[in-house]
């Protein structure tokens, strides 16, 4: 079996910034994605356009050329597809890692399937997407159920009930409703989230005013059937159930502790957030690194491509015994 300098887990923008400062570096990388490359922004909603400006998400020093500020969902596809071609990365698809084992200097790197990878270092990066936040209710699981909006043509006028209220909620809702379809938001809290992006907030207020956009404020959702979805007030104690031909479960996302854990990292039981190295991103595994939004436990609005493409950088910095590329902490992301 051949034993690469580094596996990196997770083909992701912070994944393939990775793989680029290993080429650079001189070491040999296998990266192993479990889905397409960059699946994450292959399941992002289809029209979504990027909050940050273009150079803001750029790996490997490679130029983004688009002839607007920000990008959409394609033209970061083609950007990160070309950059990793650019730098012939190494990867596998589709092969889903399942662990992570230290023995000796070596670890050893197995999939879901079975097949076994050799390496001096690993670094995960396996961000946050592939695990929703479930509500945990009866019918979540329902085939007309979905934690990923997709586009909004299928949905036209049907009835669409969306769970959440933060920038992904509010988006999706805009977008439906201006595709005839008939929008009701529900949420336990009693507004929109604060960090709803400023410019969204006119927009999906005036909708609300309007009546175009339906709110359920405090309250939670109790079932999921075929057509409906039963939801109960928090202050009241009231029940109703809203027509739902569709229904999307926007709450956010969290990184799969489990699968952290499998590898022997150490998790703050409360936020989930590995134990690492705050400079070098080593884990309490010695050579086992973290990178991109997987160190963020529940905090993911804190770690993005911003400034979780500058880890990579560090990371193999600290493999190869260089001085550490300081990565500056970057909270606002507008
Ligand atoms: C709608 C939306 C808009 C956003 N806009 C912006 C923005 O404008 N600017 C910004 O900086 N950030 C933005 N973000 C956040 C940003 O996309 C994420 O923080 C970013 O993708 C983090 O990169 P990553 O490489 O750490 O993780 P990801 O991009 O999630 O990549 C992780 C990869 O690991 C793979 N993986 C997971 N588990 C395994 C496993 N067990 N085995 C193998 N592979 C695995 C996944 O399939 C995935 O491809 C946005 C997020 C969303 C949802």
């Amino acid at each position: 079996m051949q034993t690469f300098d580094v596996i990196i887990v997770g083909g992701g923008p912070c994944g393939l910034a990775a793989g680029i400062e290993a080429t650079k570096a001189g070491l040999s990388h296998l990266i192993l994605e479990m889905g397409s490359l960059t699946e994450s922004i292959r399941q992002y909603p289809r029209r979504m356009r990027f909050f940050s400006t273009a150079e803001n998400i750029e790996i490997g020093g490679l130029p983004f050329s688009i002839s607007s500020v920000k990008a959409g969902r394609d033209e970061a596809l083609q950007y990160y597809r070309k950059a990793a071609a650019y730098y012939k990365l190494n990867f596998k698809l589709f092969q889903e890692v399942w662990a992570v084992h230290k023995e000796g200097d070596l670890f050893t790197v197995t999939t879901k399937t079975g097949d076994r990878y050799q390496a001096r270092k690993v670094i995960m990066a396996t961000g946050y997407f592939t695990r929703p936040r479930w509500l945990g209710v009866p019918g979540e699981n329902l085939p007309h159920v979905s934690h990923y909006y997709d586009e909004p043509f299928k949905y036209s006028f049907t009835n669409v009930v969306i769970v959440g209220a933060s920038n992904s909620a509010v988006e999706a809702a805009l977008e439906l409703y201006r595709h005839d379809v008939n929008i009701t938001i529900v949420h336990r809290g009693e507004d929109f989230r604060s960090t709803v992006k400023y410019w969204l907030v006119p927009d999906v207020k005036n909708r609300v005013k309007e009546g175009r956009i339906k709110t359920v404020f405090d309250s939670c959702v109790t079932q999921i059937d075929e057509k409906t979805v039963t939801v109960n007030n928090l202050k009241t104690g009231e029940e109703t159930q809203l027509p739902a031909d569709f229904v999307f479960i926007l709450t956010g996302y969290i990184p799969d502790a489990d699968l952290l854990r499998r590898c022997g990292i150490a998790l703050d039981p409360t936020t989930n957030v590995p134990v690492y190295n705050k400079e070098t991103f080593e884990t309490n595994v010695p050579g086992l690194y973290v990178c991109g939004t997987v160190l963020a436990g529940i905090y993911t609005e804190k770690v993005f491509i911003e400034n979780g493409r500058e880890h990579a950088q560090a990371i193999i910095d600290h493999i190869v015994g260089r001085e550490v590329h300081k990565v500056a902490e970057l909270i606002d992301r507008i």
